[in-house]
């Protein structure tokens, strides 16, 4: 018997980008898994939360419910992006400690890190600085999520783990012009263009800054691996380590999906925070694993089940 097998869990999140992935394994690994629905459980409330707790009885919940997004959305939605990361994750930990769930696994997000850092980021460096302006609403509150763990932990004796995920790509990612993340605006922008045989491709920025991409199917098994062993308070980096700039994902976004056309570099939209890159030693030690899918490999995937889903993947927010 595995360490799933037969063990109740809920994922919140688990119908979006990451979380459908996590349910999968977790499925396939024997779980008991229950996603809550937003038109059943609206997890801002503590009410409801409360309730999906007490009927699902988890031993674990993993919160992976976010409103989030790329560079864009956090100009467009600032507001809503703080207050319902905010209180969702202040609302699910408490009903998680009211339902005496087990083990609560918090995924959060590198944007949480110092935004003006030189050199990789480990975990001790959480607090070291600012953030960036692009993005502080959403680190700001994701963070909040691991100081209430380790305040629930000395106040109640609660056990919450706190997950940094990196930047993240893949199926079922949001292919939306106005919340996407630069993989996916990119995968969709140089597909459409080969597809209606455009003469001309605009991408953002400079191409300077330096970015690290995780193959969604890869953080979900980091996930779950953590969720079955990692059990500091202390927060725990999931990513690969290493750094790739825009102009190179740019290049091999273009070689892959087969674009003949040209590249126009819109320096009015902004490059956001110049390097962001996880040290990811702690993960590696911790969970005796490591990404098993590179930049290429990934990227052709990513591609190959955007065209497949082009219709689906661009209906989705
Ligand atoms: P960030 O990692 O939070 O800054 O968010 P993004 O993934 O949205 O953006 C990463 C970088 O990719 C930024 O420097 C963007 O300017 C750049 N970029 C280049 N082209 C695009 C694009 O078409 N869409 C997005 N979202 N970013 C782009």
């Amino acid at each position: 018997m595995g360490f799933w097998t037969g063990k109740s869990v809920v994922v919140t999140g688990g119908s979006g980008f990451l979380g459908s992935h996590v349910v999968e394994i977790l499925e396939s690994e024997g779980a008991r898994v229950f996603v809550p629905h937003k038109r059943d459980f609206n997890l801002m409330k503590l009410e409801d939360g409360l309730k999906c707790f007490l009927e699902a009885q988890p031993e674990i919940v993993i919160h992976g419910a976010a409103f989030y997004g790329g560079i864009w959305i956090n100009q467009v939605y600032p507001g809503r992006i703080f207050y319902e990361n905010l209180v969702m994750g202040a609302n699910v930990i408490e009903a998680c400690r009211l339902a005496g769930v087990k083990k609560f696994v918090g995924v959060g997000t590198a944007c949480s890190y110092p935004g003006y850092l030189e050199g990789t980021l480990s975990e001790d460096r959480l607090w070291d600085g600012p953030l960036h302006e692009t993005v502080r609403n959403y680190g700001l509150t994701k963070k909040m999520m691991q100081v209430q763990c380790w305040a629930y932990g000395r106040q109640y004796g609660f056990k919450g783990i706190h997950l940094i995920m990196t930047n993240l790509y893949g199926p079922r990612d949001s292919y939306n012009e106005q919340r996407s993340h630069v993989v996916a605006a990119l995968v969709r922008k140089f597909v459409e263009a080969t597809l209606d045989n455009k003469p001309e491709v605009e991408v953002w920025g400079t191409g300077k800054p330096i970015r690290e991409f995780l193959y969604v199917e890869d953080c979900a098994q980091a996930i779950v691996r953590a969720a079955e062993s990692y059990d500091d308070v202390e927060p725990l980096n999931i990513g690969t380590g290493l750094g790739t700039s825009i102009r190179e994902l740019v290049d091999l976004t273009n070689e892959i999906s087969g674009f003949k056309g040209n590249l126009r570099w819109n320096s009015d939209k902004p490059d956001g925070q110049m390097v962001k890159i996880l040290d990811v030693a702690k993960m590696k030690k911790s969970l005796g694993w490591t990404p098993p899918t590179d930049l290429r490999t990934g990227l052709t995937k990513t591609i190959g089940w955007y065209r497949e889903h082009k219709l689906e993947a661009d209906a989705r927010f």
